[in-house]
């Protein structure tokens, strides 16, 4: 379980606050959707749960531990990253970016890490990639080999800044069945401004506005309630 508690940040030099008192738990074994308008803090919220950025006020734990209080090496067998740009190493096939994490950041041998990336390939249904360079395949194959990549660090949590946004409708609807089918081993939080992918990919989420969590809990009845209110404001 994520756990956030009471979190603010605000940028330095800035006098209003990105995030304001943010309080959502996220719990375990569910895809998880971090919504809201452009501006609302998505990304903040995104980077402080990343450690990229340090709350002004606030904590974030994993599974009990302050996130502040653990080593690197300890926070990333915790939580992976994928961002929306996916840097992919285009010099490296695909097996090649899959195994350089295992090899340079947990001293796996390069014999084993290849054996391993190859049995994630296979078990994500992408093995015929593997001897393709980045260029040599499409959006929606790299943001799953992206994800593949992250895997091979066994983190329990993995965030995935707007997943989709270089993707097609119906190859988001793929890419969010095909994330359904990875959530018993991993949990994912998804930022992003597509509902349908949400309704489809998360189970629970949250709605930020102004920094501040304006709904929180089950996806169907979030969304719902959050095109409601939209709605009745605009009449
Ligand atoms: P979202 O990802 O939902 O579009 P952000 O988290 O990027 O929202 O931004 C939240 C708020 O913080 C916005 O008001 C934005 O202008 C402000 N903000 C974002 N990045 C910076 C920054 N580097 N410096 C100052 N203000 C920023
Ligand atoms: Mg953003």
């Amino acid at each position: 379980m994520i756990k956030i508690q009471h979190l603010t940040y605000r940028y330095p030099g800035s006098d209003s606050e990105a995030l304001r008192d943010v309080d959502i738990e996220l719990p375990p074994e569910h895809v998880f959707a971090i919504l809201g308008q452009s501006g609302s803090g998505k990304t903040t919220l995104l980077n402080c749960i990343a450690r990229f950025l340090t709350p002004t006020e606030g904590t974030i734990t994993i599974d009990g531990t302050d996130i502040s209080s653990m080593d690197r090496k300890q926070f990333r067998s915790c939580l992976g990253v994928v961002f929306q740009n996916l840097n992919l190493f285009p010099h490296l096939t695909v097996m090649g970016n899959m195994v350089l994490a295992p090899i340079k950041a947990l001293g796996k041998s390069p014999a084993r890490a290849n054996q391993e990336a190859g049995a994630m390939l296979e078990k994500l249904s992408i093995a015929e990639l593997a001897d393709r360079y980045p260029a040599q395949i499409s959006g929606g194959q790299a943001q799953r080999v992206a994800i593949a990549r992250g895997l091979m660090l066994q983190p329990r949590y993995m965030l995935l800044d707007e997943p989709t946004s270089a993707l097609d409708a119906r190859t988001t609807a793929d890419f969010a069945k095909w994330l359904a089918e990875l959530q018993q081993e991993t949990c994912f939080i998804i930022v992003t401004h597509d509902l349908p992918f949400a309704r489809q990919a998360a189970t629970h989420g949250v709605y930020l506005n102004g920094g501040k969590v304006q709904a929180v809990g089950e996806i169907e009845k979030m969304i719902d309630q959050q095109t409601e209110a939209t709605e009745s404001n605009e009449a």
